[in-house]
């Protein structure tokens, strides 16, 4: 009797060996039985849109993209979902018949964590500070409009980005401050995000004093290696709950997997704690 054919889906970037998506997705695999793989890709920005144009011709069901690749998938995309067209870069490449569609989950992998964890209700009473305007920022912004946070401040390190970022949208609640005020204009805020990559392995950690933040309030880190990033270390030391970007990264998986492979990844089988083992033991 012949087998079914293995669907295979996998993650790609430049550089793309620190990934721990195939962990996840393998571990999801393996629990649930399902006769696949999720593997890595290295593509160069150069050869990325022959890959990704080449794709229909492979039995590879979909990609996750990663930095810096996330502009060309869009553009090499027959097709963009509304969530992609939001923010204008794919996370997601997957085949629907002869088409090659472009997606992306970062919205609903950011905001479902700070739903499950924050609540609607604080931050329909709250002050949110977005750190950043690189891609991540705009899916942190998509999300916060549709959940409705009242008042959202905009910092970057370049100035004149966050300002672009606020001026794209040109709603009267959402506004750029001063990377110089930064300090200050946490004053106040129910919740600060770091959208942006300072705190990273191999990155300095974010110059952000959280003093004048109200314990009360939460930060939200996106930036999973390290686990516990020193923004999360201060904002701990100051009695502030934290949320780390590991739960988004866990978040914007789970439908990677269900458009790769056809069902819902597991729920409660501890892929949490194993990417935390895993992530500890290479610190
Ligand atoms: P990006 O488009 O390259 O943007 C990088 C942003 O970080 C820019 O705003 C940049 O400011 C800022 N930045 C870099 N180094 C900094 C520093 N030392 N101090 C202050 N700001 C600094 O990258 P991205 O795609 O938005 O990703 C941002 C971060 O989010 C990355 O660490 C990424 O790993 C993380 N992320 C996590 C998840 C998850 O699932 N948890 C998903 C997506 C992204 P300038 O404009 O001044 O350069």
């Amino acid at each position: 009797m012949s087998q079914p054919i293995a669907k295979i889906a996998g993650v790609c970037g430049w550089p793309v060996h620190h990934s721990i998506s195939p962990k996840l997705h393998t571990y999801w695999l393996r629990a649930a039985k399902i006769n696949g793989a999720y593997t890595m890709f290295a593509v160069h920005p150069h050869e990325a849109n022959y890959a990704f144009k080449s794709l229909k011709r492979t039995t590879i069901t979909g990609l996750n993209v990663t930095i810096p690749l996330k502009s060309q998938a869009y553009e090499a995309a027959d097709e963009v979902t509304p969530d992609a067209q939001k923010l204008g870069v794919c996370n997601i490449l997957y085949k629907s018949g002869e088409r090659l569609i472009g997606h992306n989950t970062d919205v609903e992998g950011f905001a479902a964590p700070l739903i499950e964890q924050v609540g609607h209700r604080f931050i329909l009473n709250n002050t949110v500070v977005i750190i950043g305007a690189g891609g991540a920022a705009r899916a942190v912004l998509g999300a916060l409009l549709q959940v409705g946070a009242p008042e959202i401040i905009i910092l970057n390190r370049t100035d004149e980005r966050a300002e672009n970022l606020a001026a794209n949208v040109n709603i009267p609640s959402l506004y750029a401050r001063p990377w110089a005020d930064r300090n200050q204009a946490i004053f106040g805020a129910g919740l600060v995000i770091n959208a942006s990559a300072a705190g990273m392995k191999g990155n300095p950690g974010l110059d952000l004093d959280l003093e004048n933040m109200s314990p009360d309030g939460w930060v939200y880190d996106l930036v999973y290696t390290p686990i516990e990033t020193p923004l999360l270390k201060q904002a701990k030391k100051h009695g502030i709950k934290t949320i780390g970007g590991l739960d988004m990264l866990i978040a914007q998986a789970r439908p990677s997997y269900k458009l790769f492979f056809g069902e819902h990844p597991p729920r409660g089988i501890g892929a949490r704690e194993m990417l935390i083992n895993y992530l500890r033991s290479q610190q």
